[in-house]
């Protein structure tokens, strides 16, 4: 069991997930955050901070995300912890409901 960061990040990072991790799991890309596997406690605090409703425990994931447990957990391991809330990124209000952000995006 896991927590997987999924597609409505990309290109928000409102990064109110990662105040309430009590393990600092969250990991920061150019454009979205992942949660490292090896790491993640399992206790779901995070879900309800994230206002555009990325976070999914694994087992919950819609099969359309599926390929984002592999993203996470590779991208874990090359970006740097983030455990304090910053700005979004400088459009995320007008990327926070799109669709398929990551498709052809891939930092
Ligand atoms: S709160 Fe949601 S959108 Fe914001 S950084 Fe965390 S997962 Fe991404
Ligand atoms: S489920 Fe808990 S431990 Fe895992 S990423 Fe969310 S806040 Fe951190």
């Amino acid at each position: 069991m896991t927590h997987v960061v999924t597609d409505s990040c990309v290109r928000c990072k409102y990064t109110d997930c990662v105040d309430v991790c009590p393990v600092d799991c969250f990991h920061e890309g150019p454009l979205y955050l992942v949660i490292d596997p090896d790491e993640c406690i399992d206790c779901a605090v995070c879900i309800p901070e994230c206002p555009v409703e990325a976070i999914y425990a694994d087992a919950d994931l819609p099969a359309a995300f599926a390929p984002f447990v592999e993203l996470n957990a590779a991208r874990a391991k090359e970006w740097p912890v983030i455990n304090k809330r910053k700005d979004a990124l400088p459009d995320a209000d007008r990327w926070k409901d799109a669709k398929n952000k990551l498709a052809g995006e891939e930092p």
